[in-house]
Protein backbone atom coordinates (compact mmCIF):
# COMPACT_ATOMS: atom_id res chain seq x y z
CA UNK A 1 0.00 0.00 0.00
CA UNK A 2 0.92 3.13 -1.00
CA UNK A 3 1.90 5.86 2.11
CA UNK A 4 1.53 2.90 4.27
CA UNK A 5 3.04 2.97 8.38
CA UNK A 6 4.49 0.52 9.71
CA UNK A 7 6.19 2.51 12.77
CA UNK A 8 4.76 5.46 14.58
CA UNK A 9 7.16 7.31 16.18
CA UNK A 10 5.10 9.86 19.26
CA UNK A 11 6.52 12.52 20.49
CA UNK A 12 4.57 13.99 23.51
CA UNK A 13 5.56 17.86 23.77
CA UNK A 14 7.55 19.71 26.38
CA UNK A 15 7.87 17.50 30.03
CA UNK A 16 5.95 16.02 32.56
CA UNK A 17 5.81 16.50 36.36
CA UNK A 18 8.36 14.84 38.74
CA UNK A 19 7.61 15.11 42.44
CA UNK A 20 4.85 17.45 41.55
CA UNK A 21 7.37 20.06 40.06
CA UNK A 22 6.30 20.71 35.93
CA UNK A 23 9.28 20.65 33.77
CA UNK A 24 8.53 22.95 31.46
CA UNK A 25 8.43 26.98 31.74
CA UNK A 26 5.46 28.34 30.61
CA UNK A 27 3.20 26.10 28.68
CA UNK A 28 -0.31 25.89 30.64
CA UNK A 29 -3.45 27.26 31.24
CA UNK A 30 -4.21 29.61 33.07
CA UNK A 31 -5.22 28.88 36.71
CA UNK A 32 -9.58 29.11 36.03
CA UNK A 33 -12.36 30.38 38.52
CA UNK A 34 -12.33 26.66 40.35
CA UNK A 35 -8.77 26.35 41.24
CA UNK A 36 -7.97 23.95 38.26
CA UNK A 37 -5.18 23.91 35.83
CA UNK A 38 -3.92 22.25 32.64
CA UNK A 39 0.06 21.20 32.57
CA UNK A 40 0.28 21.01 28.55
CA UNK A 41 3.27 18.39 29.35
CA UNK A 42 1.46 16.10 31.41
CA UNK A 43 -1.76 16.19 28.84
CA UNK A 44 0.01 15.78 26.13
CA UNK A 45 1.78 12.46 27.59
CA UNK A 46 -1.78 11.45 28.55
CA UNK A 47 -3.00 11.62 24.72
CA UNK A 48 -0.19 9.74 23.64
CA UNK A 49 -0.39 6.61 26.38
CA UNK A 50 -4.27 6.79 25.45
CA UNK A 51 -2.95 6.40 21.33
CA UNK A 52 -0.10 4.11 22.09
CA UNK A 53 -3.11 1.46 23.84
CA UNK A 54 -4.78 1.97 20.93
CA UNK A 55 -1.76 1.29 18.13
CA UNK A 56 -0.87 -1.49 20.94
CA UNK A 57 -4.37 -2.96 20.47
CA UNK A 58 -4.67 -2.68 16.65
CA UNK A 59 -0.97 -4.21 16.74
CA UNK A 60 0.29 -1.37 15.27
CA UNK A 61 4.16 -0.96 16.03
CA UNK A 62 5.26 2.51 17.60
CA UNK A 63 8.00 3.89 19.56
CA UNK A 64 8.22 6.89 22.44
CA UNK A 65 10.93 9.52 21.14
CA UNK A 66 10.26 10.75 24.78
CA UNK A 67 10.49 7.89 27.97
CA UNK A 68 9.55 9.51 31.27
CA UNK A 69 8.71 12.93 32.93
CA UNK A 70 11.64 15.20 31.47
CA UNK A 71 11.61 17.85 28.93
CA UNK A 72 14.50 16.70 26.78
CA UNK A 73 15.65 19.31 23.98
CA UNK A 74 13.93 19.35 20.43
CA UNK A 75 17.31 18.37 19.23
CA UNK A 76 17.33 15.02 21.11
CA UNK A 77 14.49 14.20 20.40
CA UNK A 78 15.23 14.66 16.20
CA UNK A 79 18.06 12.68 17.24
CA UNK A 80 15.98 9.80 18.84
CA UNK A 81 13.37 10.26 15.96
CA UNK A 82 15.89 9.89 13.33
CA UNK A 83 17.79 6.40 14.81
CA UNK A 84 14.23 4.74 14.81
CA UNK A 85 13.37 6.28 11.46
CA UNK A 86 16.55 4.64 9.64
CA UNK A 87 16.34 1.33 12.02
CA UNK A 88 12.35 0.92 10.89
CA UNK A 89 12.52 2.56 7.38
CA UNK A 90 12.26 6.50 6.51
CA UNK A 91 9.57 6.29 4.01
CA UNK A 92 7.16 3.85 6.33
CA UNK A 93 7.95 5.94 9.76
CA UNK A 94 5.74 8.26 10.88
CA UNK A 95 6.65 11.26 13.57
CA UNK A 96 3.91 12.66 15.56
CA UNK A 97 4.18 15.43 18.18
CA UNK A 98 1.23 16.01 19.83
CA UNK A 99 0.81 19.15 21.70
CA UNK A 100 -1.65 21.83 22.45
CA UNK A 101 -2.02 25.42 21.04
CA UNK A 102 -1.95 28.91 23.96
CA UNK A 103 -2.20 32.24 22.54
CA UNK A 104 -2.28 35.63 25.11
CA UNK A 105 -5.89 35.84 23.79
CA UNK A 106 -8.43 33.33 25.79
CA UNK A 107 -10.81 33.20 22.83
CA UNK A 108 -8.70 32.12 20.39
CA UNK A 109 -9.40 28.59 20.11
CA UNK A 110 -9.63 25.29 17.68
CA UNK A 111 -7.61 22.83 15.98
CA UNK A 112 -4.70 22.51 13.80
CA UNK A 113 -1.89 20.47 12.70
CA UNK A 114 1.41 21.31 11.24
CA UNK A 115 3.78 19.75 8.70
CA UNK A 116 7.24 20.78 7.33
CA UNK A 117 7.30 23.82 4.58
CA UNK A 118 5.70 22.67 1.04
CA UNK A 119 4.23 19.50 -0.23
CA UNK A 120 5.59 16.56 1.04
CA UNK A 121 4.53 12.94 2.01
CA UNK A 122 3.63 14.84 5.55
CA UNK A 123 0.81 16.18 4.24
CA UNK A 124 -1.16 13.34 3.10
CA UNK A 125 -0.92 12.40 7.12
CA UNK A 126 -1.86 15.94 8.26
CA UNK A 127 -5.08 16.14 6.05
CA UNK A 128 -6.10 12.48 6.59
CA UNK A 129 -6.02 13.81 10.63
CA UNK A 130 -7.82 16.62 10.09
CA UNK A 131 -10.27 14.63 8.27
CA UNK A 132 -10.41 11.91 11.16
CA UNK A 133 -10.48 14.80 14.06
CA UNK A 134 -13.36 16.76 11.86
CA UNK A 135 -15.56 13.70 12.20
CA UNK A 136 -14.65 13.08 15.84
CA UNK A 137 -15.71 16.86 17.01
CA UNK A 138 -17.66 18.58 13.95
CA UNK A 139 -19.13 21.30 16.32
CA UNK A 140 -15.40 22.47 16.86
CA UNK A 141 -13.14 25.06 15.01
CA UNK A 142 -10.46 23.84 13.00
CA UNK A 143 -8.09 26.29 11.75
CA UNK A 144 -6.28 27.18 8.93
CA UNK A 145 -2.23 26.83 8.87
CA UNK A 146 -2.71 23.11 7.59
CA UNK A 147 0.72 22.11 5.19
CA UNK A 148 0.95 24.98 3.70
CA UNK A 149 -0.32 27.06 5.87
CA UNK A 150 1.34 30.38 7.93
CA UNK A 151 5.43 29.87 6.87
CA UNK A 152 6.53 31.57 10.12
CA UNK A 153 4.69 29.14 12.43
CA UNK A 154 6.03 26.46 10.59
CA UNK A 155 9.73 27.38 10.49
CA UNK A 156 9.55 26.85 14.25
CA UNK A 157 9.40 23.83 14.13
CA UNK A 158 12.43 21.75 14.53
CA UNK A 159 11.10 18.44 15.18
CA UNK A 160 9.36 19.13 11.42
CA UNK A 161 12.06 20.50 9.24
CA UNK A 162 14.75 17.82 11.16
CA UNK A 163 13.39 14.60 10.95
CA UNK A 164 14.13 12.39 8.32
CA UNK A 165 10.50 10.82 8.02
CA UNK A 166 7.55 12.21 7.37
CA UNK A 167 6.62 14.31 10.44
CA UNK A 168 3.55 16.15 11.77
CA UNK A 169 2.81 18.23 15.08
CA UNK A 170 -0.83 18.63 16.01
CA UNK A 171 -2.45 21.47 17.72
CA UNK A 172 -4.85 19.64 19.97
CA UNK A 173 -7.23 23.18 20.91
CA UNK A 174 -6.18 25.80 23.04
CA UNK A 175 -5.47 25.13 26.74
CA UNK A 176 -5.78 29.25 26.99
CA UNK A 177 -9.53 28.71 25.88
CA UNK A 178 -11.57 27.89 28.77
CA UNK A 179 -14.65 25.40 27.33
CA UNK A 180 -11.88 23.79 25.45
CA UNK A 181 -9.16 23.21 28.08
CA UNK A 182 -11.82 22.39 30.54
CA UNK A 183 -14.39 20.20 28.39
CA UNK A 184 -11.78 18.85 25.79
CA UNK A 185 -8.06 18.78 27.62
CA UNK A 186 -9.36 18.11 31.19
CA UNK A 187 -11.43 15.42 30.54
CA UNK A 188 -10.72 12.09 29.83
CA UNK A 189 -13.58 11.57 27.19
CA UNK A 190 -11.71 14.58 25.55
CA UNK A 191 -8.33 13.22 25.12
CA UNK A 192 -9.64 9.77 24.34
CA UNK A 193 -10.88 11.36 21.54
CA UNK A 194 -8.00 13.06 20.13
CA UNK A 195 -6.06 9.82 20.60
CA UNK A 196 -8.73 7.94 18.88
CA UNK A 197 -8.61 11.08 15.99
CA UNK A 198 -4.83 10.34 15.39
CA UNK A 199 -5.17 6.32 15.20
CA UNK A 200 -8.18 6.33 13.08
CA UNK A 201 -6.10 8.32 10.76
CA UNK A 202 -3.01 5.80 11.13
CA UNK A 203 -5.27 2.69 10.64
CA UNK A 204 -6.47 4.49 7.25
CA UNK A 205 -2.41 3.56 6.35
CA UNK A 206 -2.33 0.40 7.48
CA UNK A 207 -2.64 -2.63 5.04
ZN1 LIG B 1 3.29 22.54 22.96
Amino acid sequence: MENEIRMVLLDAGHGGMINGVYQTAGKRSPVWADGSQYFEGVGNRLIRDELAKMLKRAGVRYKYVNEGQKDISLRQRVNIANAYARKYGISKTLFISIHSDAFSKPSAHGWSCFTSIGQTKSDIYATDLYKETLELFPDERFRKGLGDGDPDKEAKFTVLTRTVCPAILSENFFMTNERECKEILMTKCGRRQIAKAHFNMIMNFQR
